[in-house]
Formats: C-alpha cells, structure tokens, sequence
C-alpha cells in the first residue's frame, strides 16, 4: 500500500510517543531517505526521488515498540535506519511511510570478560563500540571502512564484511553474531530474543525481517596495529607478495593491493605515490620483521608507518574497502565500482579483463577468508559509460570465473548470490506478517 502523505491526526499520534522525536520538515525528511547510492549512477536514478512521509527516532525499545505498533495498525511502511552510510540504498523507503532513525539507542548493555562477547544497541556507533572495547583490551572482529559512522545494526543488517575480513571472513560466517534482541510488526509487537541460528534469518536482510534493537557480538583480543605499504613495479609479483603474505603465520588485519593509477590518486596517507603498484597491509607487530624480509625478496619496496592507535585523523584502513571507491569519485564522479570474489586462477582471470577493458577497470584487490581459505576479492574502479557498458564488463567478469556482488541493486537477493534464502522469507512471515518493513528489497517476499 503505497502513503504519499500521513494526515495530521496520525503525525499527532506519533508525536504523543513519549520519548519519539519526530523530523517533519522536508529537508530532513529527505536527508534521512538517502544513503550513499550515489556511488551507482544506476541506483542514482532509480532512488533519488524516493522520500519518507514522516521520520521518528526512538529513544528506547518501548518508543520502538510503539511505533510498530502505530505502523501495523495503519499499514504504513516502515524503514530503519542506522547512520544510513549503506551503498545499495539499503535504507531508502522506496514507497514512502515512516523512516525510523535507530542512532539514539546506542548503549552498551553487558561486556563479558571470559568470552569477550559485547551485548549492544542496534544504534551504537562501531567506531564508539570500538573504543570501549579498547578499554577491556578487546576490538571489533570485523569492520566496514565506515567503522567511525557506521551503527552496529546497520553493519550487520546492510554490510557484509570489511577491515578484519582477511582472518575473521564475512559477517554470516557462524561464530560472529551470538544473538539478536528484536522487535515484531505486528497488532500486539513482540521483544524478542534469537539465539544464534534464529538470528541468522535477520543477518544481512536490510531490516526486511525484524527491527534489530540490540546484538551481541563475539570480539577479538586488541593488537596495536602496525601500517605496512610495500610498493612493487609489476602487477603479477604485487599479486603474489599479497597472497603470500596473506598465508604467513603473521597476524593481519587488513591485506589490500592497489593498482598504480588508484594510488597515483590517493590521499598520501599511506606515503607519497611511487609510481608503483601498493599493498596497505595491517599486521600485529611481530609480523612487521617477516613481511619485510618477504617483500625485500619480492624486489619490493617496505615501509613500516608505525602503529594505527599512535596517530589521529584517518589511517591507511580509510584507504581501503569502499573508501578506495570514495576516493577516487571525489576527484571524478565518473568512477564507480564492482563487487566480485576472483576465482582461484586470479592472475589469469584479471589479465583477461584487463587485455580488454584496459583502464576503465582499476584494480583493487582486498585478501578475505572465504569458507576457511584466502581468496581474493575485487572491488575494482570503473569508469561509468551507461548501462549497457556495465552490463557487458559484469558478463565479462562471470566468464572469468568471478563470483559477482553487484553493487547496482536494491534487493538483498540480487546483491548477493542471486537466490532466496527461505529462512529470511519465513522470518518476515513471522515477525512482519503484513510485509510493512523495507518493502521492496527482498525478492523472496514479493514473488
Ligand atoms: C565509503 C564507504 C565505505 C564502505 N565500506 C564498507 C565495508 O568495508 N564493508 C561493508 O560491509 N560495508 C561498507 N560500506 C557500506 C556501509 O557503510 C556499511 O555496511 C555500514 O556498516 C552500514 O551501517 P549504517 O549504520 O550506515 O547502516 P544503514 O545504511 O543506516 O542501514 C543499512 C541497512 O540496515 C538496516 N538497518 C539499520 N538499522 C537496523 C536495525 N536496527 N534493525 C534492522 N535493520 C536495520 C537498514 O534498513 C538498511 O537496510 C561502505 C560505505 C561507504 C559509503
């Protein structure tokens, strides 16, 4: 059912909510509508006009509660939001209604020191988790390069995986969400709270299935991060120095590779561009002798930038992820990116498309664990020349053997693996039986 507007008496209601806050201008309205699907001129399109009716932000799981509550009755489509930095357009309510805004409900609950395992508010920012878990000698396993604006809940409800990927793999891997607390849409809303393999339904679902009020997370010990940037002339060596560096027994926490022409670009945060081809890498400190021994032998070029926590402002991890991509469409909005896993004949696969796309495809590479092994992810820069283009390069990459995750779509099926996962359908049947959350982003509901 699609509102172009509430009526007064129903925005009365919501504003009688005690402790709702509620933003009626339309500038705020469309503030909070947006994410940064800009980074796609596909979704750029197809987004930018979409805007909620009306935008609350909860103060406690009660106002939560209420607000299901009020939505059920009236049959208004409900979208959450956390810090809304998503790039699928996760968090814009694509047939209006109420924008639920999950920032104020950010504390943390309980941190237990023998498992290390933090219970959290959905709205908590990563980058504050981070530190409190700092002060208890423990860090975020896994982060997106947003980590400092980022919310827990929109992590786990919109991301998939980031800084930390190269030991801990991706959120839905068992062992990183312990368990949910959440709340239902329906007549009479429910608190509930999953256990682990209930909780899984509502990773990675964009807020289709559930309304996330608090997690717990498993944490890893803290390591004073070294920054390494080890600089190489030819691409296929540059190639082997990450893998290999990626399969020592040394600790890391970030292992990319980009291509000369993106580093050329950079901010200098990671030293001056040397014309070269550069790993970042993030490694315990008694990795730091073994990787430039390895690099020396490699004819590479190493240079240790000191320790992550020693410095302020932004570190070589903001060079990373997506904020490669971030980067380089600040100097030209031209630039967009893909998503893929490269198959296990990386080199091969990359020169093919390289030989054909030369440099309207930039390579960045990311080392991630996948199913216990490290592969190499791309996430690679490219020039945007229409759609047809785009199409033609993401057909081209499946027949090099790449697994893609295209970053031009809305729905949380044909972002990933392209299949419905019944039990994310069965948990919306259960927890949203009326369909009012996130309409329109999980295929499996609207067949
Ligand atoms: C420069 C840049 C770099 C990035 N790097 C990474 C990266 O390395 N890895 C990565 O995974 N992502 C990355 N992202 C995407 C995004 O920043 C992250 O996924 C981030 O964690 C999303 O958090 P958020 O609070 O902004 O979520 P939002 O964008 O607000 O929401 C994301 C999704 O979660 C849902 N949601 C939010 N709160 C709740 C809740 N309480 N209950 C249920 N559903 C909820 C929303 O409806 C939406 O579908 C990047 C984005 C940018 C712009």
């Amino acid at each position: 059912m699609h509102h172009s507007s509430l009526p007064n008496e129903l925005i009365n209601e919501f504003q009688s909510i005690s402790g709702l806050k509620v933003f009626k201008k339309t500038k705020e309205k469309e503030r909070f509508s947006r994410d940064f699907y800009d980074y796609s001129p596909v979704l750029k399109k197809r987004l930018e006009n979409c805007c909620a009716d009306l935008v609350v932000q909860p103060n406690s799981v009660e106002d939560v509660i209420s607000v299901a509550q009020l939505c059920y009755r009236e049959d208004i489509p409900l979208t959450l939001r956390g810090a809304g930095t998503g790039n699928y357009g996760q968090c814009v309510p694509l047939r209006s209604g109420v924008v639920m805004v999950m920032s104020s409900l950010n504390n943390i609950r309980d941190f237990n020191s023998s498992t290390g395992f933090v219970t959290v508010e959905a709205g908590c920012l990563m980058g504050d988790l981070d530190k409190y878990l700092f002060s208890k000698e423990r860090q975020l396993r896994l982060l997106p390069s947003t980590w400092r604006s980022a919310s827990v809940a929109g992590f786990v409800a919109g991301g998939s995986g980031g800084i930390g990927s190269v030991r801990w793999g991706f959120l839905r891997d068992p062992g990183h969400l312990l368990s949910l607390e959440v709340v239902t849409v329906e007549e009479q809303p429910r608190k509930l709270c999953l256990e682990a393999d209930a909780a899984e339904a509502l990773n990675h679902a964009y807020g289709t299935n559930g309304i996330i009020t608090a997690l717990t997370l498993a944490t890893a010990p803290s390591v004073a991060w070294q920054e390494v940037a080890i600089d190489c002339r030819d691409w296929p060596r540059a190639v082997e120095l990450l893998l290999d560096c990626a399969r020592a027994a040394v600790d890391l926490h970030l292992c990319s590779l980009l291509e000369k022409q993106i580093v050329d670009l950079l901010p200098a945060w990671s030293g001056p561009s040397t014309g070269r081809h550069r790993l970042l890498i993030l490694v315990n400190p008694d990795g730091v002798s073994t990787l430039e021994r390895m690099a020396i032998a490699a004819g590479a070029s190493f240079k240790c930038l000191g320790s992550e926590k020693a410095k302020t402002g932004s570190g070589l991890r903001e060079l990373t992820w997506n904020h490669t991509t971030l980067h380089m469409r600040a100097i030209n909005s031209d630039w967009t990116y893909l998503q893929m896993l490269l198959p296990l004949c990386e080199l091969e696969s990359m020169s093919l498309l390289k030989n054909k796309w030369g440099d309207d495809l930039l390579w960045h590479i990311e080392v991630v664990r996948q199913q216990g092994v490290q592969r190499l992810a791309a996430l690679p820069i490219v020039r945007w020349q229409g759609q047809a283009f785009l199409e033609e390069l993401i057909a081209d990459c499946k027949n090099a053997g790449a697994i893609m995750f295209n970053p031009h779509v809305i729905t949380v099926e044909d972002g990933g693996l392209g299949v419905i996962d019944g039990n994310q359908v069965h948990a919306k049947h259960c927890f949203d039986p009326k369909g009012l959350l996130n309409p329109g982003k999980l295929k499996g509901w609207m067949k």
